[in-house]
């Protein structure tokens, strides 16, 4: 075996620890012996089902058991995974198994029409017990540069990109993550987000490579998360500001157990007043930034400067390096540039998209179309997107900043800045803003509301109350989409 090689990650961990609890469900608890077994039977399967080394075979599923057996089963084989966001729609998912030359679609009944157009290479999990088996050869050892799966961006600022992640990056994203949050036995990660973005998939892969259970829940529901972590034993979570403000608010006042040690926020800004009531509650929250380019988190804040760093997204994990370039210079602590990036855990590119991938990844440093900037500290803060910045009289305007103050209003409970063309300012941001109820509020009542919280030239010219906004499969705003809303 060359140093490049690490020996299959189930297989070893079954061999290490076979009677730990790899995965728990409500219902159900599977140990990583019987995963291993599980994965085995099924990669026989598949082998029978016509399945084979270097196939693409893209899985649409809910967090199961099945899908995580499956998700294995096909590193045994060989093959190249494409992880799809079952929110999609039926074009998008069209789209995404056509772009990335996929071979085979292993689905679920439930999911039989958004797939109609796969019928010949589709296979439901639900036939699979059924199905013969055929010997094949087990991948004894997964090679670090191959590429092991490949998960599309959100698609916020611009179509879709197949990140190619490799088993290096996966790696390296789980041993980054271990050197900063820590490694206990007992640990038990709750995976309330899905397999099929990077925050949950990672979840799966650190549950075989550290030991440590993986407690599954089907979707999200805050009270079965608060249960988790009061009655079963969770230490660590995986969340998004909208599922932490939900579950703080279960909670209802109640504390924690000590046990619990880390609920790690990620995918976006997270809300100052969020925050504010994680330091109140004394919740262990660890803001983070990632992307499905760097394979999950690379900038990670503890809590013990929740209170000093309040807003940053904190210090790179130990094996990422980090840079803000402004105008192809390094900028200066505390002024703004792109956020650039550099480690093992960052992907080798978009798949079939040589162009989007040299204008990304320059020389291992991907370039991440984000603003930030570094403190004399070394902490980073990420302001917005570069796509969406306005420039408004010469002055850089950050949509995310004035979302945040109008989100801290009570009766707003959605928002969206964007910037349009202004004879006199070159652009002026316009707000688009969701109620808590009808007629609670009026434009005026926002306007009056950010006086005082935002500089004058960031205040918004016009304010348009909505229905919904445009969001995504993910659920990320899609800030772009802002203006049709009023064009029609
Ligand atoms: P696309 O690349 O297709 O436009 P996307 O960037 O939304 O989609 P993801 O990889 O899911 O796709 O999201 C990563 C992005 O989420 C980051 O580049 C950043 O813009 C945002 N993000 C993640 N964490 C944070 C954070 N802590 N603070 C602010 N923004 C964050
Ligand atoms: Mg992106």
């Amino acid at each position: 075996m060359t140093t490049t090689e690490i020996p299959n990650w189930l297989e070893q961990r079954a061999f290490l620890t076979p009677d730990r609890i790899a995965i728990k469900t409500e219902t159900k608890e599977i140990t990583f012996l019987q995963l291993h077994n599980h994965a085995l039977k099924k990669a026989n399967q598949l082998t029978y089902a016509g399945v084979k080394k270097n196939d693409v075979v893209a899985i649409l599923m809910k967090n199961s058991i099945e899908m995580i057996e499956v998700i294995h089963a096909l590193k045994y084989i060989g093959v190249i995974t494409v992880l799809l966001n079952t929110k999609l729609s039926n074009q998008e998912i069209e789209w995404q198994l056509i772009d990335s030359k996929t071979n085979m679609l292993i689905t679920e009944a439930s999911f039989h029409e958004k797939t109609i157009h796969f019928d010949k290479n589709r296979l439901f999990i639900e036939d699979m017990p059924s199905l013969p088996e055929k010997a094949f050869e087990v991948e004894k050892t997964f090679s670090i540069e191959k590429t092991d799966t490949i998960m599309y961006t959100s698609g916020t600022t611009g179509q879709p990109k197949g990140v190619m992640q490799s088993y290096g990056n996966h790696w390296w994203s789980a041993i980054g993550s271990s050197l900063n949050l820590g490694l206990h036995q007992d640990d038990r990660w709750l995976a309330i987000v899905p397999f099929f973005h990077i925050s949950g998939l990672s979840i799966l892969y650190k549950s075989v490579i550290y030991g440590i259970t993986a407690v599954i829940h089907e979707g999200f529901d805050a009270k079965k998360a608060n249960d988790a972590i009061m009655k079963y034993g969770v230490t660590i979570v995986s969340v998004v500001s909208v599922t932490l403000t939900r579950m703080i608010e279960e909670l209802a006042g109640r504390t924690y157990p000590k046990s619990f040690r880390c609920a790690l926020l990620g995918g976006g800004p997270a809300p100052k007043p969020l925050l504010e009531a994680c330091i109140e509650h004394q919740i262990p929250v660890f803001q983070t930034y990632g992307m499905t380019e760097t394979a999950s988190q690379v900038v990670t804040l503890s809590p013990e400067y929740s209170i000093s760093k309040l807003g940053s997204a904190g210090k790179p994990l130990f094996p990422v390096q980090i840079k803000i370039e402004r105008d192809g210079i390094i900028a200066e602590p505390n002024e703004s540039g792109e956020i650039v990036v550099k480690g093992p855990n960052v992907s080798i590119g978009y798949f079939n998209r040589p162009d989007a991938t040299s204008e990304a990844i320059k020389d291992g440093w991907l370039y991440t179309g984000d603003i930030g900037y570094v403190d004399d500290e070394g902490f980073l803060f990420v302001q917005d997107r570069r796509s969406d910045l306005i420039i408004s009289g010469g002055e850089n305007v950050y949509p995310a900043e004035i979302e945040a103050i109008l989100l801290s209003h009570p009766h707003i409970t959605e928002a969206g800045v964007t910037g349009v063309e202004d004879k006199q300012w070159g652009q002026v941001p316009i707000a688009f803003i969701k109620l808590a109820e009808e007629g609670i509020l009026n434009t005026d009542d926002v306007i009056y509301f950010c006086e005082g919280k935002l500089a004058r030239y960031k205040i918004p010219k016009s304010i348009y109350i909505v229905d919904t906004l445009p969001r995504n499969a993910s659920n990320k705003l899609l800030r772009r989409k802002l203006i049709e809303l009023i064009e029609g």
